[in-house]
């Protein structure tokens, strides 16, 4: 099956530009079975000489739906068909692009009309949609119309499948999907099923044993990824994988979490061999002998409830360093190195009273990395539509996580949590997630206060 696909645009360069009107053309290659096309909402504005040359203006697409609406439903669409246009790689890059942001993979054989007709019918002195058309006797109604031109180029696209055969049309269809490497008990469709979706996947031996685990944010793309040729030596052996298995988590905050609590669970040999499981940093607080609190980063000691965890031991400096900028914290008795070069530090003279200011200073310091203490719960995408993922948060722990309505009542929310043990790395996750948090103020998930 083809699709006959053309649509108008702002402007030539997917990046800065976007889609006023899409119009697909279904055909088994003897007659059309469905249409489908609709204007679209672009998101950049039309410049005049394109409303001059469309008729397309910007009123028109005000009540659009935008590309994300109508998404779904054109892969579904599209996803099996073979995507032919006249130039197709600007129709074609335009639709990834705008399927990309939507979250969905699309990479479907791709057919080009201009190559087509250049074979069926060679010699002409253009190519163009209008010449060509006008060239094979070819009415186009609604020139510069998503929906005129499809049926042109479909009505040519007819006359290039008589002239060359079906066979030989096939032939020139190009793949668009990178090739992989499959492994060699598994088949390719199984690796073309996964879903375009936020969680975690799972390389499993023989035995069904976990073999390594990754989070991702598409999981049929980043395992693909993983089996890409042109990407060169895979550190995979792939002979040993003889299952790919998921598990969906409906946004990047619970992939991370779900990663981090397989590998501590499981302990999958590619993972554990590849890195350090569980060598996180955290900053840690003890007095010295003369009574000052220090201040000091380390590895993350297991168990420990004192330090505050971070996912690298840069993040871990980066923030000690502003502690002690934002605190007036004397950096030298708070990290005994170096000398002291802040003008009247309280560090000139060591007092009773310096002892109690700088402890003070560390203590409060200390609190307000942590003000997120007690009781949160974190809510996310869910792993579909009308459902939200919920993760609860005690004393900086990850208590536990599940999924739910997505109308539900905040005081339920805690009723659908499924417990999860403590573990220092989804300790330093949520610590990293809720920092940053604080300093972005477009976040895709709320945060409830439970005291
Ligand atoms: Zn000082």
């Amino acid at each position: 099956m083809f699709a006959i696909v053309d649509i108008e645009t702002t402007g030539g360069n997917p990046m800065y530009a976007g889609i006023t009107e899409i119009c697909a053309i279904i055909t088994d290659g003897n007659k059309v079975v469905q249409v489908y096309e609709t204007l679209l909402k672009p998101g950049y504005p039309i410049p005049r000489n394109i409303t001059a040359l469309t008729g397309i203006s910007q009123a028109m697409t005000d009540n659009a739906p935008v590309f994300a609406e109508i998404a779904a439903q054109l892969h579904h669409l599209l996803h099996d068909k073979i995507f032919v246009a006249h130039n197709v790689n600007f129709d074609l890059g335009f639709i990834q692009n705008e399927f990309s942001k939507a979250g969905f993979s699309f990479h479907p054989p791709k057919l080009c009309t201009v190559k087509l007709c250049r074979k069926a019918f060679p010699g002409r002195c253009s190519y163009s949609l209008g010449n060509i058309c006008s060239e094979l006797g070819i009415v186009i109604q609604n020139r510069h119309r998503a929906g005129g031109d499809a049926f042109a180029t479909g009505e040519m696209f007819h006359k290039c499948l008589n002239q060359l055969g079906h066979a030989e049309v096939l032939k020139m269809a190009k793949s668009t999907q990178r090739k992989i490497a499959v492994p060699p008990a598994l088949n390719e469709d199984e690796i073309n099923n996964l879903p375009d979706a936020a969680g975690v996947y799972f390389f499993k031996g023989q035995k069904g044993e976990i073999l390594y685990t990754g989070k991702a944010n598409n999981i049929q793309k980043r395992v693909r990824q993983h089996f890409d040729v042109k990407r060169g030596k895979t550190a995979l052996q792939l002979e040993r994988i003889h299952k790919i298995d998921y598990q969906l988590c409906g946004n990047e905050l619970l992939s991370l979490l779900t990663e981090a609590h397989v590998i501590h669970t499981h302990w999958p040999e590619w993972n554990v061999s590849g890195k350090h499981v569980g060598s996180r940093y955290a900053i840690y607080r003890f007095p010295t002998q003369s009574g000052y609190l220090r201040l000091q980063t380390e590895k993350f000691r297991k168990g420990s409830l004192s330090g505050i965890p971070f996912p690298r031991f840069r993040d871990a400096k980066q923030t000690l360093s502003r502690m002690l900028h934002e605190h007036d914290i004397c950096p030298v008795l708070a990290r005994n190195c170096g000398q002291c070069h802040v003008r009247g530090c309280y560090c000139e003279t060591l007092t009773e009273e310096s002892l109690a200011t700088h402890n003070k200073r560390v203590e409060e310091a200390i609190m307000s990395l942590q003000e997120h203490k007690n009781r949160i719960l974190v809510k996310g995408e869910g792993r579909k539509t009308g459902e939200k993922a919920v993760i609860l948060i005690e004393n900086g722990a990850v208590a536990g996580w599940g999924f739910t309505e997505e109308h539900r009542p905040e005081k339920e929310l805690v009723s659908c949590i499924e417990p999860k043990p403590d573990i220092p790395e989804t300790r330093a996750i949520i610590a990293g997630f809720l920092r940053q948090a604080k300093s972005e103020n477009k976040n895709p998930y709320q945060i409830i206060s439970l005291n």
